[in-house]
C-alpha cells in the first residue's frame, strides 16, 4: 500500500461520525488511492527528468522556459504550481508569461479542423504506397508476445521482454519527415515493436519509446494502430527523434496485463455463454479495454438472472481450476476443422492464423479435430495478447446485462483487481441490507419507518451506481 492509502483508517476514526460515509468501505477507498498514487508517480518521475534535464542546461539563467512548464502540463499532466514549486526549490522562476502564451498557442492549434493534435495522423494509401516505393519493411510486432507468468499461482506477475526498434519513417499529419522535435504529435514506424496494434476488439498498448544512449529524448505512445502491416506508434515527442535511431520500447506493462486479463476472460465468457444458451449463441463484437470488458451476442431474449448467474459461476469455476491456456498458429485448412472451434462469422483470418485454446493444447486438436475437446473447452481464432493460465484472471464478475439492439444483447464484465473490488462493494451491500433487516424488524411500533424509507432509497441509489 501506498503512503496516503495508509492514512486511511486515520481519516475514518476521525471524521467517520461525521461522514459516515468513509465507513462504508475503506478498503476500496483506499485501493482508489493506491491507483491514484501509482499513477502519478509515473507521471512525476517522467515529468521530474525532463524538469531536471531542462535545468541541467540552464547554465547560470534563473529561469525556467515557459515552453517546457507547458509541455510538463500538456504531455505529462503536471499541474503548473507543482512544477513552480520544484523550480523554486532550485531557486528558479518559471516565465509565466511564456507558460500563457504556449497555452494559448496549443489551444489555438486543437481548435482547428483537428480535434486532437494525434487524430489526423494516420497511414493513408498514399502514404502506405510511398513507404513501398521507399522499400521500408513492414513492422515485425511478433514481440508483443513475448512474456511469461513469474509462476503458475493464480497471482503470478508477467515478466515482459525487452523490445528495442529502429525508426524507420516519422509521419506527421501531412508529410514523412526525417526528424521531430519537443511537443511534436507524429507517428513512428519501427522495424520491430513489441506493442499492440488495436485489433480483434483488444485495445491498443501505450508506454514510452526512449532512445538508446540518449535518454533525454522520448516518445509518449498514446495509440498503435496497424496499417498494412505497417505498426504506427502515435504520440508526442520530447527532445529530438530522427530516422534511423535505436529505441527502448517499454510498454505500459500494468495496462497491458490488465488488458490481457480481461482479452482472456472474453474467451471465456463466449465459452460460458454456450454452456448456458445454447449453441445458437453468436459473437456480434466485443471491446477489451484495461479496465472492463464488453461482449455482445445473439439473444432472442433479456437473460434470466439465473442464466447470468449460472454464467458468472461458470466462467468462475475455469479460473479457479487455473488451466493453461494455450496460443498456437495453425494451417487455417487444419484449423478449420476443429469441432466446436469459435470464430466471427464475416471475419477474413489470415493462414496461418492463431489459435487461442484453454485447457487443451492446441496440436492435441489438430491431431484429433473431430473430437469434442474444442466443444467442452473455449477454442478460438485470435491474434490478442493472451495470459498463460486461466487462474490469472484472478476473478470473474458479470456487471451488467442488456439490450443494444433488437436481438442483440450485451454484457460488461470484470476481471482481477476490478472484479475483486466489486466483490467486495458487494459484501458491503449485503451487510448493511442485513443491518437494515434487523433494524426493521426490531422496529415493532414503526415509529422509524420514515428513517428506513430514506435508507431504503438511499441504497436502491447506491447500488444502481455501482459497478
Ligand atoms: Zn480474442
Amino acid at each position: 500500500p501506498g503512503f496516503f492509502a495508509s492514512l486511511v483508517s486515520i481519516v475514518v476514526e476521525v471524521l467517520g461520525d461525521a461522514f459516515p460515509e468513509v465507513r462504508k468501505d475503506p478498503q476500496h477507498i483506499m485501493d482508489i488511492i493506491n491507483e491514484e498514487e501509482q499513477q502519478f508517480l509515473k507521471t512525476l518521475i517522467r515529468g521530474r527528468n525532463l524538469l531536471n534535464r531542462t535545468i541541467d542546461k540552464l547554465g547560470g539563467v534563473k529561469t525556467l522556459p515557459g515552453d517546457v512548464a507547458w509541455r510538463l502540463y500538456d504531455t505529462y499532466g503536471f499541474p503548473i504550481d507543482l512544477t513552480q514549486l520544484m523550480a523554486e526549490e532550485k531557486n528558479l522562476l518559471v516565465d509565466m508569461e511564456a507558460y500563457e502564451a504556449a497555452k494559448q498557442n496549443s489551444y489555438i492549434l486543437s481548435q482547428g479542423k483537428v480535434s486532437s493534435k494525434t487524430d489526423a495522423i494516420n497511414l493513408d494509401v498514399h502514404a502506405l504506397n510511398e513507404l513501398q516505393v521507399r522499400n521500408v519493411k513492414t513492422t515485425n510486432d511478433s514481440f508483443k508476445y513475448s512474456y511469461v507468468p513469474k509462476s503458475t499461482d493464480a497471482d503470478a506477475d508477467y515478466e515482459f521482454s525487452e523490445c528495442t526498434g529502429k525508426i524507420l519513417a516519422i509521419r506527421t499529419v501531412d508529410k514523412f519527415v526525417d526528424e521531430v522535435h519537443s511537443g511534436d504529435s507524429c507517428g513512428l514506424v519501427l522495424d520491430k515493436t513489441n506493442f499492440y496494434a488495436e485489433s480483434g476488439g483488444q485495445i491498443y498498448d501505450q508506454g514510452v519509446f526512449v532512445k538508446i544512449g540518449d535518454e533525454a529524448n522520448e516518445f509518449l505512445v498514446d495509440r498503435v494502430y496497424n496499417k498494412g502491416g505497417y505498426i504506427l506508434h502515435i504520440g508526442v515527442v520530447e527532445g529530438t527523434l530522427k530516422v534511423g535511431d535505436e529505441l527502448s520500447l517499454q510498454l505500459d506493462i500494468i495496462r497491458r496485463r490488465l488488458t490481457m486479463n480481461n482479452h482472456s476472460a472474453t474467451h471465456l465468457l463466449n465459452h460460458s455463454l454456450l454452456q448456458v444458451l445454447g449453441p445458437d449463441t453468436d459473437q456480434k463484437g466485443s471491446l477489451v479495454v484495461p479496465e472492463k470488458l464488453r461482449f455482445d451476442f445473439n439473444a432472442k431474449a433479456a437473460m434470466t438472472i439465473e442464466q447470468v448467474a449460472k454464467t458468472e459461476n461458470y466462467a468462475r469455476e475455469v479460473v479457479k481450476n487455473n488451466i493453461p491456456i494455450y496460443a498456437k498458429e495453425s494451417k487455417l485448412a487444419v484449423a478449420k476443422q476443429i469441432n466446436g472451434l469459435r470464430s466471427v462469422f464475416d471475419e477474413v483470418y489470415p493462414d496461418p492464423v492463431r489459435v487461442i485454446a484453454f485447457g487443451i493444447p492446441i496440436e492435441e486438436l489438430e491431431a484429433n479435430p473431430t473430437g469434442d475437446a474444442g466443444v467442452k473447452n473455449s477454442v478460438e481464432f485470435c491474434g490478442g495478447t493472451h495470459l498463460k493460465r486461466s487462474g490469472h484472471i484472478v476473478d470473474f464478475v458479470i456487471s451488467s446485462e442488456e439490450a443494444i439492439a433488437k436481438g442483440i444483447r450485451r454484457i460488461v464484465a470484470l476481471t482481477g483487481p476490478e472484479a475483486v473490488k466489486a466483490l467486495k462493494r458487494t459484501e458491503v451491500f449485503e451487510q448493511e441490507l442485513n443491518n437494515l433487516k434487523n433494524l426493521i424488524s426490531n422496529d415493532k411500533d414503526g415509529s422509524q419507518s420514515k428513517e428506513f424509507l430514506k435508507k431504503i432509497a438511499e441504497m436502491t441509489e447506491d447500488i444502481a451506481h455501482a459497478t
